[in-house]
Parts: C-alpha cells; structure tokens; sequence
C-alpha cells in the first residue's frame, strides 16, 4: 500500500458558513472527526496487511467492519464539505438539468425539499441523509444511512449528503435537529450537485 487517505481541505473557511453553523462546530467536525474517519480508515488497511502477513491475527470481520465505517464516513463527508458554500453564495433553488430531474422525479422542488428534509430529521441516533441518482431507472433517490451504514444498493454516487451526527449541530442548535436542517438548505452548494449529476446523467 503506497498512497494513505488523506483529510482534504475545506473549500471554504472554517467560519464561512455562519450563522447556518458556526465556526467552532466547521472547525472540530473537519479537524477532529473527519480526520478521525480518515485514520481510522489507513488503521484497518494497516491491520488487513498484518493479517495477512500473519503478524498479529484477528477477527477479520471486525477489521473489515471498522474499515467500512470509517472509509464511509470519509467519504460522506468529503462529498458533504463541497455539497455546501456560504449563505448567499449557497441556498436558494437549483437551475438547469438538476432543477429539471427534481421537478420530474418529486413533482417540484418543495416536495423535493420537505421529503429530504424528513428523511434527515428522522435518521434514528446519528447518520446521513443522501441524495443519489440511478441510471437504471433514470430517476433521483432519497435514502438514509444510519451511522456510516449505508442501507441503500452500492454503487449509488453521492449528490447531496446531509450530515446529522450529533457533533454536526449540537454545539450550536443543542437537540433541535429540525431547525439545523431546515437552516442547512440557506447553504446548498446547488452548483456543486448539478456537476456531480451532469456526470451521471446521459
Ligand atoms: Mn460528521
């Protein structure tokens, strides 16, 4: 194994998403627990490859589970940083090819925006509600994921990922889910999911 996952930087500044949330929450979710996703990841390879090796033996089935949760983590949260932008930059209604699909899968962007926003607020404990898109059946999907568990078919790409970990609002908006996630749409990096659409829809 030559190359590590590595924490990738913020597109932003740490206090560029005030008020929708504040500075020290940016600053302790990208510097702590996306970098602790990000270790935790290199860990479980480093622990696969001594196994393998024959060096200290163990339960390969909590190797392998301790890889997916934090290989997963890093990588919703990485999709998440750029899923967002500063309140006026972010927010408001997505355009072009995006704003079409929404309108054609959910029936118009408020239903879009409520039935996300349901699925975000009732994730049971801590997890992710996500917006993908399935070529199959050309249409747009709403899922959760509970943790970093995604309880969805793989190979989904992530357009949209909320974030509702605790650590994501407790220090600002202490329980009330709801309001982070009705706040949270003033900065949707709209730009940011219709690239990551275009390169999916054919
Ligand atoms: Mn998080």
């Amino acid at each position: 194994m030559v190359k590590k996952y590595e924490l990738p930087p913020l597109p932003y500044s740490y206090n560029a998403l005030e008020p929708v949330i504040i500075e020290e929450i940016m600053r302790l979710h990208h510097t702590k627990h996306h970098q602790a996703y990000v270790t935790g990841a290199n860990a479980a390879l480093e622990r696969l490859e001594k196994s393998r090796r024959g060096e200290n033996p163990e339960n390969i089935r909590g190797i392998l589970r301790d890889l997916s949760f934090n290989l997963s983590g890093h990588k919703l949260h990485a999709v998440f940083w750029h899923n967002m932008s500063p309140p006026g930059k972010g927010g408001g209604r997505p355009g072009g090819r995006i704003a079409d699909q929404i309108e054609q899968d959910f029936g118009g962007f408020e239903l879009f925006k409520k039935q996300f926003s349901d699925a975000a607020k009732n994730v049971e404990a801590v997890g992710w509600a996500v917006l993908t898109y399935d070529q199959e059946i050309d249409s747009l999907v709403i899922y959760q994921v509970e943790k970093q568990n995604f309880m969805h078919p793989p190979n989904l790409p992530l357009l949209l990922t909320l974030d509702v970990w605790e650590h994501a609002y407790y220090l600002q908006y202490k329980n009330d889910r709801a309001s982070y996630v009705d706040n949270w749409w003033q900065v949707v990096n709209w730009d940011d999911v219709e690239r990551r659409f275009n390169k999916l829809k054919i």
